[in-house]
């Protein structure tokens, strides 16, 4: 039998078309400001992928870019600023940040009311807490309601993460524990990562090695979430063997086309959610 495919694509799609009805209905676009520095050719891929898709609902995006030699003090200033305008909503930084920027220094600077990628340690640390961050990383939140698709009820499901990063892995293993998971983060130290991902009612793969999980890698009926995004012989392709998997999964997700088009669509929804913070009082 074949996995059933989950649409990332469509799922964005309607979560965008809700946001663009209520974009139409305030008395002033939603904004956010991108900062991007330096000249990373997938970085900016991402940015232009992100702008386009604010166009298309009515979001207002403004783009600062700084070339690869601004200091970490010039940077800070113009977070600075962001936060301290009105008209600015959201503030998210583009990574990876060139190796002489302190990514957590420039980070922490965002007030966490705009950080709208949820990466601030309030936000972080409030999920880690189980209570309510003003915002929740869109990678990690757009996987939940993909997997909510194919598996309403996660309580007690043994989930196998491959990836601990700061941006998909950690806060993933967070909001899967708050439902109830047994969740098992893996990294590039973990021995006999097979083993684990082999007893998973769900695996998710966010290393960035290209096609890593092979069929012998899971069980049978296993829910797969692919969030790799790799560059093979000029095709782009995922951390798990699509063709290798398909027969024995129950339900994966494509690449591209599953948890991409997701990030984008809750970055937006995240976006809408901080200019109804902020205008809360004069409603
Ligand atoms: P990262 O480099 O920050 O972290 C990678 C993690 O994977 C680390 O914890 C590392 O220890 C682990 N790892 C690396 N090789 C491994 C291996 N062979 N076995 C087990 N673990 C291994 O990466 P990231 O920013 O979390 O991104 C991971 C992948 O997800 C990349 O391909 C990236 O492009 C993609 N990504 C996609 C989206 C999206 O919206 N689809 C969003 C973010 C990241």
């Amino acid at each position: 039998m074949s996995a059933q495919l989950i649409d990332g694509r469509f799922l964005a799609q309607s979560i965008k078309d809700a946001l663009a009805q209520q974009i139409a209905k305030l008395p002033q676009q939603p904004r956010l400001d991108i900062v991007l520095v330096g000249h990373d050719e997938a970085s900016e891929i991402y940015v232009r992928n992100k702008i386009k898709a604010a166009d298309q609902i009515g979001l207002k995006t403004v783009l600062h870019l700084f070339d690869e030699t601004v200091s970490e003090e010039e940077l800070l200033q113009a977070i600075e600023a962001m936060n301290n305008d009105k008209m600015v909503n959201g503030i998210i930084v583009q990574l990876p940040l060139p190796a002489n920027l302190d990514m957590h220094r420039i980070i922490n600077k965002i007030d966490p009311c705009k950080d709208v990628d949820g990466f601030h340690p309030y936000n972080t640390g409030m999920l880690q807490n189980n209570q309510n961050p003003y915002f929740i990383a869109a990678t990690p939140l757009g996987i939940m309601q993909l997997i909510k698709t194919v598996c309403p009820n996660l309580s007690g499901k043994n989930v196998v993460i491959i990836g601990a990063s700061l941006i998909v892995g950690r806060p993933l293993a967070t909001l899967l524990l708050n439902q109830e998971c047994t969740v098992t983060i893996t990294h590039i130290h973990t021995k006999n990562i097979k083993e684990l991902t082999r007893r998973a009612d769900i695996v998710v793969a966010a290393c960035g090695v290209a096609n890593l999980v092979k069929a012998d890698w899971i069980k049978d009926g296993a829910i797969l979430i692919d969030v790799g995004i790799n560059r093979l012989q000029g095709k782009i392709c995922g951390d798990i063997d699509f063709a290798d998997v398909q027969d024995i999964a129950s339900a994966i997700t494509p690449v591209p086309g599953g948890v991409g088009p997701m990030t984008i669509a809750i970055l937006l929804q995240n976006t809408v959610t901080a200019y109804n913070l902020q205008n809360k009082s004069e409603k």
